[in-house]
């Protein structure tokens, strides 16, 4: 006769195991790759990129890749910690002893889960913002604005999480045998109120936004948004320099009326003929309903992962397999939670180069729209010069790229742009 739990146990540890070895892999190739391309400027870019900033950008590379090692790491080691060495199993019990079984434990258990991964997570984070990013030029975040925002987006994750989460522990504990569809329902609703609700309630909350005074930028967007069929809902430019010289612009608001967002460094960046190109290129996205198919995509996932969990929370297994043992009393939906929310990644990572692949896609799909609606060679000289303001590489390993690049390297975007 068979285990299941035992069987589980294997599966998951396989997984994990299969899971280190591809992103080591990956991240040796990446490496290797930039480290090999470092010398000279690649011929396609000889004219317009320095060594120097051909350099900067792989050093850059490459010092992050040696943090994600760590990363890598410390990830295995916290999700082994959690399941099969017990953690969650001994949070379970801790809780249950101060609390008694019932709803505040279980809201209890996963608020704990979450503060106790963040602490883990808070000396690399703090190391990337003042060790990398310094390092390299591109932080301007001060230690105090730092623990700011740290505890600004523990109060914002609070107020906002906790009525989701008690509700979506409610609906399993009391939403009978299919409350995974109705906690889908409450989930989408809940997203795109977050959506709704974020850029006039929550990002004020860490940035300053004030009415661009640009007349003619100002102009020539709206006379870009009117061609491309869209209304222009107010200008806006972000603070993004009080925490880093990286640099972005985009659009916010349903509908065709739209919130224009710029980051106060890439004002300073782009000239106005590479900012119309900057921004049909995001119009694009909206064009091309990039941002409905991705949330259509992304509910469509979460509907079946909920009806997994739904039936993997009725089995014993899935908690013995991992670790933990189930409430005899009944009451175990936050484990089941926690424990579906630890190891999905690890199933869900070697389908990621579809994804990655899709968005891809798009990106270009929004370059092919900036070019007929603005300049395309302004569009060529914005990208090099955000690649370069970014430091991002012009030589990433291809295998790498499939994986983790949302966006297309700057070589493959340049060379179609032009053509
Ligand atoms: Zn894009």
């Amino acid at each position: 006769m068979t285990n299941p739990s035992l069987t589980l146990t294997f599966l998951f540890a396989g997984v994990l195991i299969a899971n280190l070895l591809t992103k080591l892999w990956l991240s040796t190739r990446q490496v290797q790759h930039v480290a090999a391309h470092r010398a000279q400027v690649p011929d396609a870019f000889a004219q317009t990129i320095s060594l120097q900033a051909h350099q900067k950008a792989a050093d850059y590379t490459l010092a992050k890749s040696r943090v994600s090692l760590i990363d890598l790491g410390l990830d295995a080691l916290t999700l082994l910690g959690w399941t099969l060495m017990g953690g969650l199993d001994l949070l379970n019990q801790i809780t249950q002893d101060l609390l008694g079984p019932g709803m505040t434990q279980q809201v209890v258990l996963v608020v704990s889960f979450a503060l106790i991964g963040g602490v883990i997570g808070l000396p690399l984070s703090l190391y990337q913002t003042f060790g990398i990013e310094q390092r390299f030029g591109f932080n301007n975040t001060t230690l105090a604005l730092w623990v700011s925002d740290l505890f600004k987006g523990l109060l914002v994750g609070l107020l906002l999480g906790l009525p989701i989460l008690w509700l979506v522990l409610w609906l399993m504990e009391a939403g009978g045998n299919l409350w995974w569809l109705y906690a889908w329902c409450a989930l989408v609703v809940y997203q795109l109120f977050v959506m709704w609700i974020a850029p006039n309630v929550i990002m004020p909350l860490f940035n300053k936004f004030t009415p661009l005074d640009d007349a003619s930028l100002k102009e020539r967007v709206s006379a870009l948004m009117d061609r491309a069929g869209f209304t222009a809902k107010g200008f806006f430019v972000m603070d993004g320099s009080r925490r880093s010289a990286h640099s972005n612009a985009f659009f916010t608001g349903f509908g065709s009326a739209k919130r224009v967002v710029f980051f106060d460094t890439l004002l300073k960046q782009l000239n106005g003929d590479e900012m119309e190109a900057v921004l049909a290129h995001e119009l694009g996205h909206f064009k091309h309903r990039h941002i409905l198919k991705m949330m259509l995509t992304s509910f469509a996932v979460s509907l079946a992962g909920l009806a997994l969990l739904g039936w993997l929370s009725q089995q014993v297994w899935f908690y013995t397999g991992l670790g933990v043992i189930p409430n005899l009393n009944g009451g175990n939906s936050a484990l089941a939670l926690l424990l579906f929310m630890l190891v999905l990644p690890l199933f869900t990572f070697f389908v990621s180069p579809l994804s990655a692949r899709r968005s891809r896609r798009f990106e270009f799909e929004a370059d092919a729209y900036a070019v007929t609606h603005a300049q395309a060679p302004a569009l060529s000289s914005a990208l090099l010069k955000l690649y370069q303001d970014n430091a991002s590489t012009l030589t990433p390993d291809p295998w790498y790229v499939a994986f983790y690049y949302s966006h297309p390297p700057a070589s493959q975007r340049l060379a179609r742009i032009n053509a």
